[in-house]
């Protein structure tokens, strides 16, 4: 089983990451009554110290659910993303199923996927709030798990690295490491894979 990160894995779109990050600091504003000061003086660490955005809105004494309803149940899609074929001929061409595993909820993700034009690719779609809100949980819960490609290395690869799963590392400038396979795109990553 080949494992997807989802968000600025599959897709990569600026706008919807900014109207993500805007959901997110107006819920989390909201919640704890903070004025804009306050506000931006807690963001500013936030995704920096909690890789896991789960994790990040769980210290604040927030809930994954609340996350999930507030943010990802205020963004449609089909208004930023439209369908990928270039992506789609490449999962054609793989041999090996294929899995998400996303700290967005399961049914963000199946809207994004049917978005894309690549759903029929994916025969488990899992978000990681139903496992404690670990990937590495998550992971372990997929059978055969031979690969995870995602974007951020912390909250996406670490886990799998941690359990023995090979990994691809999506990052248009990785900084990080020259230990482990990086690649510009996921296309980049899926050419790859059919290299090996
Ligand atoms: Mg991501």
């Amino acid at each position: 089983m080949i494992i997807f990160d989802l968000d600025d894995t599959l897709y990569d779109n600026e706008r919807l990451s900014r109207r993500n990050t805007q959901l997110t600091k107006k819920w989390i504003q909201q919640e704890l009554g903070l004025n804009k000061a306050e506000l931006e003086e807690l963001y500013r660490n936030l995704p920096k110290k909690y890789p896991n955005p789960l994790n990040g809105v769980t210290s604040l004494g927030l809930s994954p659910e609340g996350y999930h309803e507030n943010v990802f149940g205020k963004i449609e899609p089909s208004k930023y993303l439209s369908e990928r074929i270039e992506l789609k001929k490449e999962l054609e061409k793989l041999d090996e199923e294929q899995a998400i595993v996303s700290f967005a909820p399961e049914t963000y993700c199946r809207r994004v996927l049917d978005v894309l034009g690549i759903e029929e690719f994916f025969q488990q779609v899992i978000s990681a709030s139903q496992f404690n809100s670990s990937k590495k949980q998550a992971y372990e819960e997929i059978k055969n798990p031979e690969l995870v490609i995602g974007d951020n290395f912390k909250a996406d690869l670490r886990p799998a690295i941690e359990i023995g799963i090979d990994i691809i590392h999506v990052s248009k400038n990785c900084k990080i490491s020259q230990n482990h396979t990086c690649c510009e795109d996921v296309i980049q990553a899926l050419q790859l894979i059919k290299q090996r």
